[in-house]
């Protein structure tokens, strides 16, 4: 059995039973799961076979094992980026969290997987999210392997590959004709007037604990030491705060210590900052862009849910928030590319280009630890560099021209 025990608001920490609600009665305030991890032991979770996420189900909102929704995946590559560290100019300890390769190519599929698996134990008759493009993917597959049905709903103007991966899979799309927030407006009043498990809406304080999977697996790989500096990209905000829970769990379970000495970054693509405009303007308000204008699409929130958490993470974590533009978000693409063979979507390169920029303002010392969060895969979203790339011209199959080609 799980350990899930309450629900507890995030504002002024009432309780509520482990049931469908999504905001505080009292106060509106977001609510968060509580578990009883008193018998949870290390060790059983860590000797565990299986390389998947749920290696860390007592950690995880499910009560039974039997409503797991599995694609197998997460337990995603660490990768010493000793190349890439060198290039960006001269980190010794820089480590690449490799995400894109989960099943849908985004690590998304950890809270859309958690969410379904949730939708699927409380008896949900369908399942759907508002999505930036790879959420779609994520929930459409969980959903149509839990043979439940599945409604997208998306602005249309994102990746084509993320509609025809999403379609693929079974999903209904709605295609919405304006931003990601009007497809979440537009998804949270259907969710819950046509009973729809909205993993990200109506399902968000169970679709936030699978990102929190996130820290753990870093902690492990990291042999249970707490890295110096966490780059993360945000849309949302949810992954970053939920990585953080992660590791707050993970030091009062007693796995781990020092959480407090992180440093936690968030990144974010220029055309759509809402959360580092507030943090350098030093205040709480998070302004909402109207029309954000970036090649990060999956970044593409104007109106971050979890924005004002991100900015109390970054003060409880010495943190810093720091934007990049389209042309440093494609150089940081193929920079890591280049560098250590990983080909990420936009808000890898966002990362990436994040990373770079703190470096050269000295805000990186070249002897600390970094964990980069790499969330997407380049095959989503090749349009966003297809013009930087070497034109290709077609040559006769003669041996003596294409000889002559080549130095
Ligand atoms: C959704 C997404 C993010 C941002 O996650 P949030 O929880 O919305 O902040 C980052 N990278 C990729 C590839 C994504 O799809
Ligand atoms: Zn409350």
């Amino acid at each position: 059995m799980g350990s899930i025990q309450s629900l507890k608001c995030r504002e002024c920490s009432n309780e509520y039973e482990p049931q469908f609600k999504y905001i505080c009665e009292e106060c509106f305030g977001p609510l968060d799961v509580i578990y009883n991890t008193s018998t949870i032991q290390k060790q059983t979770l860590v000797s565990r076979e299986d390389k998947t996420y749920w290696r860390y189900f007592e950690l995880l909102p499910i009560s039974d094992k039997c409503n797991i929704v599995n694609l197998n995946a997460g337990f995603t590559p660490l990768q010493y980026a000793d190349r890439l560290g060198k290039e960006i100019g001269g980190l010794k300890k820089l480590y690449i969290k490799n995400d894109s390769v989960n099943p849908t190519f985004s690590f998304k599929d950890r809270p859309a997987g958690v969410a379904v698996s949730r939708a699927k134990e409380t008896k949900f008759k369908a399942v759907g999210c508002a999505s930036t493009g790879n959420l779609a993917s994520a929930t459409a597959a969980h959903a149509a392997k839990a043979e439940l049905p599945c409604y997208i709903f998306a602005p249309s103007d994102i990746e084509h590959v993320k509609i025809s991966q999403a379609l693929s899979y079974g999903a209904e799309f709605v295609a919405v004709d304006g931003t990601y927030d009007d497809a979440n407006r537009v998804a949270s009043v259907i969710g819950d007037s046509k009973g729809i498990g909205v993993v990200n809406i109506n399902m968000r304080p169970y679709y936030v604990e699978g990102s929190k999977t996130l820290a753990f697996e870093v902690a492990e790989q990291m042999n249970w030491r707490v890295p110096d500096n966490l780059i993360i990209p945000v849309g949302s905000g949810a992954m970053l705060n939920a990585i953080c829970k992660g590791f707050e769990e993970l030091e009062s379970l007693g796995f781990i210590d020092n959480v407090a000495n992180m440093k936690i970054i968030a990144a974010q693509p220029d055309g759509c900052a809402p959360v580092v405009d507030a943090f350098k303007r030093k205040n709480n308000d998070v302004i909402p862009v109207e029309r954000p204008e970036t090649i990060a699409k999956s970044l593409a929130i104007g109106d971050p849910g979890d924005g004002l958490y991100v900015l109390k993470r970054l003060k409880q974590f010495n943190g810093i928030a720091e934007e990049a533009t389209d042309d440093q978000i494609i150089d940081g693409i193929l920079m890591l590319a280049k560098t250590e063979g990983i080909f990420t979507e936009p808000a890898g390169g966002v990362s990436i280009a994040v990373l770079r920029k703190l470096i050269e303002d000295s805000k990186i010392d070249n002897d600390e630890t970094v964990v980069c969060y790499i969330t997407g895969n380049g095959l989503k979203s090749t349009e966003a560099i297809m013009d930087v790339l070497p034109k290709l011209n077609a040559v006769k199959p003669d041996v003596q021209i294409v000889s002559a080609m080549i130095r």
